[in-house]
C-alpha cells in the first residue's frame, strides 16, 4: 500500500484553501486551536489522512473517548466534503458537522457519511459523538 507523505508545504488533506502547516498541521502540532467546530473536525480528518491518534485523543470528549485509538492501515483517505454545519462558532457551546469523507478501503472507494457532534471542553472544541 502507497501513502503519499503530507509535509508541511503540501495543500492541507482537509481541503481548506491552506498549506498543511498553516491549517490542520498548526493544530496538530498545538500552535493554534480550532475556533469552530468546523475546524476542529477538519482538523480530525486530517489527523486520520496524517495517522496523528494523539491528536485524535486529545480532540475527543473526556465522556465518549476510548482508551486506545488504533487506525486502519487499510483504508486510506482522499477527500472530505463538509456538506453541513450547525451552531460550532466561537458564540456556541454545541455544534453539529456533516461531512463525507472519501477513502479507498481494501483497494475499493468508499466513502463515510457522519453527522458528527461537538462541544466546547475547557473552552476548546472536542468530538463527542456521531448523531443518527
Ligand atoms: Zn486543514
Amino acid at each position: 500500500m502507497s501513502t503519499s507523505p503530507v509535509t508541511p508545504a503540501s495543500p492541507c488533506p482537509c481541503g481548506r484553501d491552506a498549506s498543511y502547516g498553516e491549517c490542520c498541521g498548526a493544530l496538530h502540532a498545538g500552535r493554534a486551536t480550532a475556533p469552530t467546530a468546523e475546524r476542529l473536525m477538519r482538523s480530525r480528518y486530517s489527523a486520520f489522512v496524517v495517522g496523528d491518534t494523539a491528536y485524535l485523543m486529545r480532540t475527543w470528549h473526556s465522556s465518549t473517548r476510548p482508551p486506545a485509538l488504533e487506525l486502519d492501515p487499510a483504508v486510506r483517505w482522499t477527500g472530505l466534503e463538509v456538506l453541513a454545519t450547525s451552531g460550532g462558532t466561537a458564540f456556541h457551546t454545541e455544534g453539529t458537522v456533516e461531512f463525507r469523507a472519501h477513502c479507498v478501503a481494501g483497494g475499493r472507494p468508499d466513502a463515510q457519511h457522519e453527522l458528527s457532534r461537538f462541544v466546547r471542553e475547557d473552552g476548546a472544541w472536542v468530538y463527542v459523538d456521531a448523531a443518527e
